[in-house]
Formats: C-alpha cells, sequence, structure tokens
C-alpha cells in the first residue's frame, strides 16, 4: 500500500533516494533549505513543502537526509516540528550521524512524543541512490525496523546491525576504512607512476589480487583517473564520517593510531581545498602536497 513519506534533506542523495520513493508509488512530501532541490523534488513528481514541519506533519514514514547530527537535532527538535510530529510517525536518520547522539535523540524523542527514531546511513554513494543498491545499516528495535523494511527496501539491502546507534556506528566504521584504503592506495599508485608503472596496469593486477577495495575498484577507475573528480560525496563529509569513527574510539577508550593519523591528513586537504570539493580529490592533494 502506498505510503506518506516526510523527506527532509534533498541533496546529492536525498534526491535520488526519494525521487525513487516517489516512481514506487509512494507520496512523498519533501524540504530542503535549497530552492533548486524543492524544484527538483517537483519535477520527479513529489510535493515540495516550505518549511520543514509540513514535510512532518501526519506522515507514515519521516526520512531524514542531512549532513549531520547537529543539522538533525536543529531539525527534528525545533518546537514546531516536535508540535506536528504524530507518535505513529517512525522517523529514520539515515544521514550519517554520530551514533551516540543519535541514542540520545531517539530516547527524547520516546520518552516526550511517543516517537520512533531509526538510524539508517547507507553506502553505496550517488550511484547506488539512483539504482537503488545501498546497503542501508538500521539500527533500533525489531518492530519498527520490520514496519519501514519494505519502504527503505525500494533504495537497496536493509541490513538491521543492532539496536538504535548501530548502523551510525557501522557507517562511520566503514568510512574510516574508507578514507584510509583511498590514501594508502593513492601512495601506491602515485609510488608505482614515479617507478614508472601504468596505473591502469597497476588497478587492474591489484583488482584480482589483496589488495584491491572499493578504492581500486571504484574511486580510482571511475573518478581519479579520469579526473573528473565528481563522485557526488564531498570531502568534509568523509572527513566528518572520519571524526565520528574516531571519536567513538576514543569514547570506548580505545586507541586509533592510525585513524588518527588519517584525520589529520584529511584535516590538511580540507584546509588546502575549496569546500565543494569531492573526497576523491584526496589523491590530487596527495600528489601535489602530501610528501
Ligand atoms: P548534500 O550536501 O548534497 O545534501 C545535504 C542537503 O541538506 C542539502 O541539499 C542542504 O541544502 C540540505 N540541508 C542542510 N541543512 C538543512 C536544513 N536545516 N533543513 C533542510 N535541509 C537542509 O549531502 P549528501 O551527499 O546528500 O549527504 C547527505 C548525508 O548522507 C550526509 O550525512 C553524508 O555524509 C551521507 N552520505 C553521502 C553519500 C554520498 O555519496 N554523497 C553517501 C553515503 C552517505
Amino acid at each position: 500500500t502506498p505510503a506518506t513519506i516526510g523527506f527532509i534533506g534533498l541533496g546529492n542523495m536525498g534526491t535520488p533516494m526519494a525521487s525513487r520513493l516517489i516512481a514506487a508509488g509512494h507520496t512523498v512530501i519533501g524540504f530542503d533549505l535549497a530552492e533548486s532541490a524543492r524544484a527538483r523534488l517537483t519535477e520527479a513528481g513529489g510535493r515540495a513543502v516550505g518549511s520543514p514541519t509540513e514535510a512532518i506533519a501526519g506522515v507514515d514514514v519521516l526520512i531524514l537526509m542531512l549532513p549531520n547530527s547537529a543539522i538533525v537535532e536543529d531539525v527534528i527538535l525545533a518546537p514546531e516540528a516536535l508540535k506536528a510530529l504524530s507518535s505513529t510517525t517512525v522517523i529514520v536518520d539515515m544521514s550519517s550521524s554520530e551514533p551516540l547522539r543519535t541514542r540520545a535523540l531517539a530516547e527524547k524523542l520516546v520518552e516526550t512524543q511517543g516517537a520512533v527514531l531509526l538510524d539508517g546511513p547507507v553506502s553505496g554513494g550517488v550511484t547506488g541512490a539512483v539504482n537503488g543498491t545501498l546497503t542501508i545499516m538500521v539500527g533500533g528495535g525489531i518492530n519498527p525496523v520490520e514496519s519501514v523494511t519494505p519502504i527503505l527496501s525500494i533504495l537497496g539491502k536493509v541490513v538491521h546491525a543492532g539496536d538504535t546507534g548501530a548502523g551510525h556506528a557501522l557507517k562511520a566504521l566503514n568510512n574510516l576504512l574508507s578514507a584510509t584504503h583511498l590514501l594508502v592506495t593513492s601512495e601506491a599508485i602515485l609510488a608505482g607512476e614515479r617507478f614508472g608503472l601504468d596505473p591502469k596496469v597497476m588497478l587492474g593486477a591489484i583488482n584480482n589480487s589483496s589488495g584491491r577495495s572499493g578504492s581500486t575498484e571504484n574511486k580510482w577507475p571511475n573518478f581519479i583517473l579520469p579526473e573528473t573528480y565528481n563522485s557526488g560525496f564531498g570531502l568534509r563529509l568523509m572527513l566528518k564520517d572520519m571524526k565520528i569513527a574516531t571519536d567513538l574510539c576514543a569514547q570506548l577508550g580505545m586507541p586509533s593510531l592510525l585513524g588518527q593519523h588519517a584525520v589529520e591528513l584529511w584535516d590538511r586537504a580540507a584546509a588546502a581545498l575549496p569546500a565543494t570539493a569531492d573526497h576523491t580529490e584526496i589523491a590530487r592533494w596527495l600528489k601535489e602536497n602530501g610528501e
């Protein structure tokens, strides 16, 4: 049965995700601060509204695809938003947010509003959002998770990671791996190039060898070698995720020696590159400044 879905955050990921939900027959009521994003939703057949409150009131499921925890809290804890939120609405924070903040937010929402918030961050990038092949790492209780699974399955493969916050923890740790892989892959390919190896030959061999990863299978061949740097995932968003992971390590009382070092390098790249830089530009930065 068609559902009414509120969708807040219609950026690089939110727009194609909302479009898939509309194409599957659901009603999507969407809000984004950017007018251009709202126009894209209308074009896709959704109903764009002028305030978050209108996307919250009376919906079956409320999806948030915003930059980070602070913005998620600002949007959902605004007095007008809380007033509009129904206790029967299931909220899914699909942004890559901070696991412990998500737990605290979910507790607050259930206590004050009786509303359930699940975490459901995704991996797979803009391509995965367009094709409905995301990996969706869901945290929360089994009943609400099962209730939203038919809708989330339109967007990708649902993995129930555990209780509230588990999805956000898993996503941050995945991106710490992904970012670290991208750095070390870039170091290796740049060294090979200096030796006289052809990067294409290197990638072909590595993708049949033990050094392969998303960086050798996807990021280097599709965005770095062709020098397009247009993956649609910002460098600062990746850095945010790495810091969520290393902060989590600190909160758990465990060291993250390699992670900390990777964060330092990404911090330097973020300081040197424009705010809109794609995360794959870390390879270019390394080539130019990484000695
Ligand atoms: P984006 O910057 O393209 O989109 C974010 C959108 O949120 C923008 O359109 C912005 O206008 C809107 N926004 C910001 N503050 C708002 C507010 N207060 N109210 C309403 N709208 C607001 O980011 P994105 O790439 O779509 O990423 C969204 C989330 O998904 C992030 O947490 C990111 O880390 C994560 N993520 C991104 C990718 C990717 O490949 N781009 C992949 C997986 C996860």
